[in-house]
Parts: structure tokens; C-alpha cells; sequence
């Protein structure tokens, strides 16, 4: 009864104020049902730039939070839950890439939109996911700067011929719980599934799934494919998405606790609390966002986003 009062008034609040809910699919199922949208990181950022809502509350990560702002600096952006962040964003500083360009002559450089926005400021495109290899194969240049993710990098790499991926060590702390020899075991335990797979896994473990794509991506294929049964190599959330969607297909988690616990901060009294007070705002400095925004529109550009 509770939670029933919380939505009725999580969604007069978002009518009063103009507001949007926006949330990726490791967020919370209670964030995900009051959501307006609910995508991959590349979707959500598509819906960002195109908002015509005066508030954006954000049921992500930071990165994802900050790409909204970036792309909306004259709107509100909201997060539920502001310590929700994604450590792989940080594992590289903007200093290293200026380090990496006095290195290489001509060198292109790629920054993974789980980024910071000093990182963004630094880069030529960035890309998510669902794009990386058309946002790599765009800059037609045969060596490029890839980062912070190295796998993601490196599994462009093995989708490109004649393109040099340089990566950097970044890597996503969740998904590397994943191993080859998981892949291995449930593929015994069920011939017959198709084993779904995001591309922040290792190479090792891509390499020996039937699909590997973004989290939309791997939504998709189970909605389209005639496979009654798939085993899910990445966050929980999906899974459990794929559940509620599709209650007629069979979805096993790869192995348990595979979980982005920064994603799953934004409960719904969080929702209702940043939309009542407006409160815990993502602030970027105006010229950073300058600086910033021309990284994420290229990749929309590209991406006729
Ligand atoms: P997607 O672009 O697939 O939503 O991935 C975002 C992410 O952080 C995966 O860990
Ligand atoms: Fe970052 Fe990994 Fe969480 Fe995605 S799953 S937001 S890459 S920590």
C-alpha cells in the first residue's frame, strides 16, 4: 500500500513539474516501472538530447546522469541516489590521453561514454556499447585510442580488419566476475540455450558466447529469437527484465551476483524524494560542458541520433 502511495505520488509530482523518469535496465524493477523510458545507455542519451521536460530524474549512473546534463544544460538532472557511480568511468585521468597524443602522431581517440566529463572533454567521439564499432570504423583511421574499457576496446578490435585498438586498463568490476570456465560449465548444463553476452566481458568469454551486444541488444535478440531458452552474461537487471517481459522463454543468470550495486541505489521513496525536493542535482562547470558536449554529439551524429 506503501509503495502504491509513493508512485501515485511519484507521478503527480512528475505532471506538475514536467518531468521525465529515465532509468537503465540494471536500475531497480520498481525504478524501471515508473520509468518513462527505460533503455541502454545509448537509447537513454538519444532520449536525453530529444526531452522537451524541464526536469530529467536519472536512474543510472553518473556518466549517464552527466551525459544528460551535458546534452541539457539548461534542464534539471536528477539522480535518485547521487553517489550512484560507475567505477570504470574513473579508472582513467584526462592527463593520460594528452600523454598518449604527444606519444602518437594523428592518433584518434575513442572514449567509452562511461567516462568522466573531463575524459569526454579530452576525446574526439565518444561511443557506447550498441555503437562502438560503427563509431570506430567511422574515424576510417587505422589506429585508434580506445578508452577506459579495454575489453570493450579490444572486442571492436577482433570485429574490425585493419583498425589498431589501443586500450587503456579500465575495466568493469562486474562483469569481470564472469569467467571462460562459466561459459564452459552452463554450456554443458544447457546444450540447447543461447549464451547473451556484453562486450565489457573479457575477450575470453565473448569469444565463446552466441551473441554478444549491449544490454537493448541482448533484449532483443531473446525477444526476436526463436530460442526458448538463454543463459544471460551480464548484469542481473537484465535477467530479470527478460523474466518479466517474456514469462514464456526460460533466462538463467550465467552465474549469481552479477551486480552493479551502484545501479540499484534508486529505490522509489529516492525518486520521490529528488522530485519533491529537487533535490541531489548534477552540477557541471559551463565550460566544461562546452567542452565537453561536442564528444557526445558526434557520436550522435554518426548514429543519426
Ligand atoms: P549498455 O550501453 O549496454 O546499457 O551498458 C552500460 C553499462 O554500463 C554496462 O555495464
Ligand atoms: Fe559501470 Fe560496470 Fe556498473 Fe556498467 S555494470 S555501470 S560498467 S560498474
Amino acid at each position: 500500500k506503501m509503495k502504491s502511495q509513493v508512485k501515485e505520488q511519484i507521478l503527480k509530482l512528475k505532471k506538475g513539474k514536467n518531468a521525465v523518469i529515465l532509468a537503465h535496465y540494471y536500475a531497480p524493477a520498481e525504478a524501471q516501472k515508473i520509468a518513462d523510458y527505460v533503455g541502454d545507455s545509448f537509447y537513454l542519451a538519444k532520449i536525453a538530447k530529444k526531452s522537451t521536460a524541464d526536469i530529467i530524474v536519472f536512474c543510472g549512473v553518473s556518466f549517464m546522469g552527466e551525459s544528460a546534463k551535458i546534452l541539457n544544460p539548461d534542464k534539471k538532472v536528477l539522480m535518485p541516489d547521487l553517489t550512484a557511480d560507475c567505477p570504470m568511468a574513473h579508472m582513467v585521468e584526462p592527463g593520460k590521453i594528452r600523454e598518449m597524443r604527444e606519444k602518437y602522431e594523428d592518433l584518434a581517440v575513442v572514449c567509452y561514454i562511461n567516462s568522466t566529463a573531463e575524459v569526454k572533454s579530452e576525446c574526439d567521439i565518444c561511443c557506447t556499447s550498441s555503437n562502438a564499432i560503427k563509431i570506430v570504423k567511422s574515424l576510417n583511421s587505422d589506429k585508434v585510442l580506445f578508452l577506459p574499457d579495454t575489453h570493450l576496446g579490444k572486442w571492436v578490435e577482433s570485429q574490425l580488419e585493419g583498425v589498431e585498438v589501443i586500450t587503456y586498463p579500465g575495466c568493469c568490476p562486474t562483469h569481470m566476475i564472469i569467467k571462460p570456465d562459466d561459459i564452459l560449465t552452463i554450456r554443458k548444463q544447457y546444450p540447447k540455450a543461447k549464451i547473451l553476452t556484453h562486450p565489457e566481458c573479457t575477450k575470453a568469454v565473448t569469444s565463446l558466447s552466441d551473441f554478444v551486444g549491449s544490454t537493448k541488444e541482448i533484449m532483443q535478440y531473446a525477444k526476436e529469437s526463436v530460442a526458448k531458452q538463454f543463459v544471460i552474461a551480464t548484469e542481473q537487471g537484465v535477467c530479470d527484465r527478460l523474466k518479466r517481459d517474456f514469462p514464456d522463454k526460460e533466462f538463467i543468470m550465467i552465474k549469481e551476483n552479477i551486480i552493479c550495486p551502484n545501479m540499484k541505489w534508486h529505490t522509489l521513496q529516492d525518486i520521490y524524494n529528488a522530485l519533491e525536493k529537487e533535490q541531489h542535482e548534477i552540477t557541471l562547470d559551463p565550460e566544461l560542458i562546452k567542452k565537453s558536449v561536442t564528444c557526445i554529439d558526434r557520436m550522435l551524429e554518426v548514429c543519426n541520433g
